[in-house]
Formats: structure tokens, C-alpha cells, sequence
């Protein structure tokens, strides 16, 4: 339990550039009636993402965010890792779709290379999406930006070809265990299955979960 709490009306920057994440997270934080911007809005640079872990780079972000605005800050480092793929692409999840982003293109390198691992069965196709959040506190009397991590995972097996128009990314190829709908088919509400007497459903609302009963509660 941390000793820090985000109470009702504390302004929080969402350290995000993807509207993806952003949306997730103004409906994940719709109960606790913070002031949420994001870094965006803000103008705030993007920094580049130089770690080689989710936490490494959700402190970059964060800690970008909340020394550029001076204000407490959350950011997202998220990926998927493909178990027969020994866990790609990671952390590097969005730089597979290019610049400019075409998650369709990422699928399909990522079937491409199932295929090639003759990964047809779906016992073979396993997969999980992780994420990292990381809240940044800014400096007080001269000491430096303290951060909180906090961590979610959900399983799943990847379908082919990709099903349903909602979401983003790479939604619609996962099938998170126990569900017969991707999350590209699934209402954001499905997506999260999260309320204050819940534990969450996608990675970002597991980690949030935890986010809420450290800081919130
Ligand atoms: P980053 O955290 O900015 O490095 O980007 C993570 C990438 O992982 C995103 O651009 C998405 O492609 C993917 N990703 C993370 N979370 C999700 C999710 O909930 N659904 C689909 N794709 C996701």
C-alpha cells in the first residue's frame, strides 16, 4: 500500500499520445472524478523509448511527463508476447506496425511468423498482453520524481484472421482465455470488467486495479 492517494479533483497528466490508451483510461478512471489531460493536450513532447523493458520505458514516459508539466503523471508501457515467437514482439509491439502505424500489417507479421513456426493449433498460439503503468510524482523540496509501478497481464491465444472493428491495435487477433469473442469484438466494458468489486480482464485494467487499491482506496 503506498502513502500517496489521487483524491477527487487532483489533476492527473495521462503520459499518452496513443487515443487508444487515452480512451481506456478516461473510462477506467471515470468513478474517481479526477481532472485527467493528456500529454497531448498538453503539448508535451513524445520521448523516445530507449528501454529494453515495459517498465523501463513507462518510467521514460512518465517521468518525461511529469518534469515537463510538473504534475503528477501516468503512463502505459503495454505489449504483446507471443509465446512461440519466445515472447515478440514485446516491447517493441509498436514498432512493428511502421511509421505511420498500420496495426493490419503487425497481424500479419505476426501470423506470418506463427505460420512459418507451423503454429496452426491453437494449443501453439499463445499469448499474452502486458502492461506496465508507471505514476509519477513530482519533485518536492528539492528531491527528486518518485514513481510507483504497478503491473497487469491477461492471457490469451491468437486467432486468425482478425475478428471485430472495436478497440485497437491488435484486438482483434486476441482471444483472451475463457472468451469466445476477441477483443476487437468486445465493448470496452467487456474489455475491462472492471468496477471497484472487480479484478479486471485486459492487462491495462488489471494493472489499473492494482493502481486503485494502492492509491485510490
Ligand atoms: P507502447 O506502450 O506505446 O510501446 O505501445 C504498445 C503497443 O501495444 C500499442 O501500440 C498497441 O499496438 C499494443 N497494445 C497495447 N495494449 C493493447 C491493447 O489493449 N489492445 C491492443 N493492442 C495493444
Amino acid at each position: 500500500m503506498s502513502d500517496f492517494r489521487l483524491t477527487p479533483g487532483t489533476r492527473l497528466v495521462i503520459a499518452t499520445h496513443n487515443q487508444g490508451k487515452l480512451s481506456e483510461f478516461k473510462e477506467l478512471f471515470a468513478p474517481f472524478d479526477l481532472d485527467l489531460v493528456s500529454a497531448g493536450k498538453l503539448g508535451l513532447p513524445e520521448p523516445e523509448e530507449t528501454g529494453t523493458t515495459f517498465s523501463e520505458n513507462a518510467r521514460i514516459k512518465a517521468h518525461a511527463a511529469a518534469s515537463a508539466s510538473g504534475l503528477i503523471s501516468l503512463s502505459d508501457d503495454s505489449g504483446l508476447c507471443v509465446d512461440a515467437l519466445d515472447g515478440q514482439p514485446g516491447v517493441y509491439t509498436a514498432d512493428w506496425a511502421g511509421v505511420p502505424r498500420d496495426f493490419g500489417r503487425a497481424m500479419q507479421r505476426v501470423e506470418d511468423l506463427l505460420q512459418q513456426q507451423g503454429a496452426t493449433e491453437p494449443g501453439k498460439r499463445t499469448a499474452q498482453f502486458r502492461a506496465t503503468l508507471c505514476l509519477a510524482l513530482p519533485p518536492v523540496d528539492g528531491g527528486g520524481i518518485r514513481d510507483i509501478i504497478f503491473e497487469g497481464e491477461a492471457r490469451g491465444t491468437l486467432v486468425w484472421p482478425p475478428r471485430g472493428t472495436l478497440g485497437f491495435g491488435y484486438d482483434p487477433v486476441f482471444l483472451p482465455d475463457g472468451y469466445d469473442i476477441t477483443f476487437g469484438e468486445m465493448s470496452s466494458e467487456v474489455k475491462h470488467s472492471w468496477s471497484p468489486q472487480k479484478t479486471g480482464l485486459s492487462h491495462r485494467a488489471r494493472a489499473f486495479a492494482k493502481l486503485v487499491e494502492a492509491c485510490c482506496v
